[in-house]
């Protein structure tokens, strides 16, 4: 083997391992690395002005937040369609929405969502807008939209700039979590301790019953199944979480043992 040769070898070897280094890196558990995003400082100055979650943060878990969002955006395609006008506040607060309810848990991502799609408004069962029927405000799809999530724009605005509402955006990305073992059924298998599932039954099924009965706060559309309840409650966990604190210590028990299991520890 002459000189050139050997020097090639290296010359490739080289390249190759330093290629794998990066791939490994930068990639974390999901493959596409998409550009044009805004940058970490981008990233918090937005969530130190919107994100009430984030401000209640210390420093260190800021960055460590920050760091998420950014990872989330960079590995997540957003797509404005039917005339949204979607711009980079929103994209954060889309990725914020996503990292809030797996914050205190360092290795997850979402491993089956390639695409968050967003529409200027809320939408029908066709995916059509302005029309009667027109009050869906986000949705995680099925079929030929696995993998894909649909949040209307005014809906996602909402949520962080009007807190009397509901948070579409965290509620469907609850749902992705939901479905992460495969049932959307308002039980999180990855998430929820062995022991939890029972009691975290119970306590679904007794507030449906007040829900259905009119007698608690919980927004009505929580007693439509254990999926649309986990959903709307972790909503108001992570919106108003004194409140939710004050009015169900218990369900806010069972979704702090869920969400933060540390924190009880
Ligand atoms: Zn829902």
């Amino acid at each position: 083997m002459g000189t050139d040769t050997q020097l090639t070898l290296v010359f490739i070897f080289t390249i190759g391992g330093l290629l794998i280094w990066y791939v490994i890196k930068y990639t974390g558990n999901k493959k596409v690395l998409l550009e044009d995003i805004p940058d970490l400082a981008r990233v918090i100055e937005v969530l130190g002005k919107n994100v009430s979650f984030f401000k209640e943060l210390d420093k260190n878990a800021r960055f460590t937040f920050a760091e998420r969002v950014h990872y989330f955006l960079s590995t997540t395609k957003i797509t404005a369609e039917k005339g949204a006008s979607v711009n980079d506040e929103d994209r954060i607060l889309i990725a914020t929405s996503a990292t809030i309810p797996l914050f205190h848990f360092k290795y997850w991502s979402y491993e089956n969502l390639d695409e968050v799609i967003v529409y200027p408004e809320g939408f029908d069962e066709q995916y059509g807008l302005k029309n009667e029927g027109s009050v869906i405000l986000g949705m995680v799809g099925e079929g030929v939209m696995n993998r894909k999530m649909i949040l209307s724009l005014e809906a996602l605005r909402n949520g962080f700039f009007n807190s009397t509402v509901s948070h579409t955006a965290i509620h469907e990305f609850v749902h992705l979590i939901d479905k992460a073992d495969g049932a959307v059924d308002g039980v999180p298998e990855y998430l929820i301790p062995k022991e939890l599932v029972r009691p975290w039954i119970n306590e679904m099924h007794a507030n449906i019953i007040k829900i259905r009965n009119n007698e608690s706060n919980i927004r009505d559309y929580a007693g439509v199944s254990e999926a649309e309840f986990f959903a709307v409650a972790s909503e108001y966990f992570f919106q108003r979480p004194q409140l939710l604190e004050k009015d169900h210590p218990e369900l806010f028990e069972l979704l702090t043992m869920i969400y933060n299991p540390g924190k009880l520890t």
